[in-house]
């Protein structure tokens, strides 16, 4: 058999596109060299357009996503400050161990796995007390689950001293998100997703208000993090403060020209169809999802294993065989489940394989599989 590296249809890093690779061929750019301050400069515009932020400012900086979430919060909140965090999973607990290193006073709403807090639990836990922030991941990497995030907005608008936070990995240019229209005053996000860039980028939109609140915090206790000692370097990027990841700057600035062009709202209608052609796909297979639909975001899928206690590291070197790397479960869900991602620059051509690759992993550890069955759901879906 001739041998390939298996496409990654994991919830991120996800597949990257021909331009985006060839930026990180690029030779290095110095920092400060005119060209390279122009792309930084596209960079942010672009992420401006992607996060639909009227004034306020956008920081983009060499790092992952648990840096944005750590910046998010440690810029807009001090020790002692009350914080809600709406948690669907694993990523929305991390937002807990980040909070106590802080010393903020962190107030939880856990959600069962695989369902959904609703606006109106947030609406009655916010009239308890005075929170300073909530923080809300808009999908839950770990579950698949997808918050109501516009909703959420709708009941923020009661609450003038809540800052609104939504963590956008899983989700910031795949799926809708408005921080202008939706109240969002800080959204934190990364490359590896939606976006179909690698991983190096952290990335966070700051609204007028959220910045309000960084300068009445006066200094806060992280360097790296600060925003006050990126924003010179954002508004001139020939300007230092620590070397900025220079090729995955320039790769970023390829993702948001493919994103731009393919168009927001293409790009979110793209990503509807997909998910829910894996999903359709999936059940055909007469397997069980972990998050239901209306809850169910549309960047992966979470599966449950089949009860029949199947071999799970056999299953998943099979479907790494036939072509296609998906993930296990994460946290609590480890051993239960496993998680697809249909996320940035993919198309029918990746779910048509991933979708074969499952069913020929399921049959090699003895479940029944009508050969397939997953593939024509699908294709139902994507020909609708
Ligand atoms: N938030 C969510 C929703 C995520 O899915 C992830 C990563 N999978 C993170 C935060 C952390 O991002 P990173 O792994 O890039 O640090």
């Amino acid at each position: 058999m001739i041998k390939r590296d298996p496409i990654a249809m994991i919830p991120g890093p996800t597949p990257v596109e021909e331009p985006i690779l060839q930026a990180l061929s690029h030779q290095v750019y110095g920092h400060t060299y005119d060209d390279f301050v122009e792309i930084y400069k596209e960079v942010l515009k672009g992420l401006r357009e992607i996060l639909i932020l009227d004034g306020g400012e956008v920081i983009a900086v060499g790092g992952s996503g648990t840096l944005a979430m750590e910046m998010a919060l440690v810029n807009t909140l001090k020790k002692d400050d009350n914080l809600l965090i709406v948690s669907h999973g694993f990523f929305g607990d991390r937002f807990i161990e980040i909070a106590k290193r802080y010393g903020v006073n962190a107030d939880v709403l856990t959600a069962k796995p695989g369902e959904v807090i609703s606006p109106n639990e947030i609406d009655k836990k916010l009239s308890e007390k005075t929170y300073q922030a909530i923080i809300v991941t808009h999908v839950d990497t770990s579950t698949g689950v997808c918050a109501k995030i516009r909703d959420i907005g709708e009941v923020l608008k009661k609450y003038e001293d809540t800052l609104y936070i939504v963590d956008g990995v899983c989700a910031t240019a795949g799926i809708e998100e408005n921080m202008k229209d939706w109240g969002i005053d800080v959204i934190l996000t990364t490359t590896q997703k939606a976006f179909g860039v690698p991983p190096g980028i952290a990335i966070c939109g700051f609204s007028d208000r959220a910045l309000l609140r960084r300068k009445k915090l006066g200094t806060i206790s992280n360097y790296y993090c600060d925003l006050e000692l990126w924003l010179p370097v954002m508004h001139d990027p020939s300007k230092y403060f620590a070397t900025p990841p220079i090729n995955l700057i320039l790769a970023l600035n390829e993702g948001i020209k493919i994103i731009l062009n393919e168009g927001l709202k293409e790009r979110f209608y793209r990503h509807e169809k997909l998910g829910e052609s894996v999903k359709e796909g999936i059940k055909a297979l007469g397997l069980n999802l972990l998050a239901k639909d209306g809850n169910a975001a549309p960047t992966l899928t979470t599966v449950l294993y089949p009860e029949d206690n199947i071999d799970i590291d056999k299953f998943h070197n099979a479907v790494i065989r036939n072509g296609v790397l998906i993930a296990k479960g994460v946290g609590p869900l480890a051993g239960k489940m496993f998680r697809i991602g249909h996320v940035g620059n993919i198309s029918h051509q990746e779910i048509i394989l991933t979708l074969s690759a499952i069913e020929m992993g399921l049959h090699e550890v003895g479940y029944k599989v009508e050969f397939g069955a997953s593939v024509a759901a699908a294709e139902a879906v994507l020909t609708k």
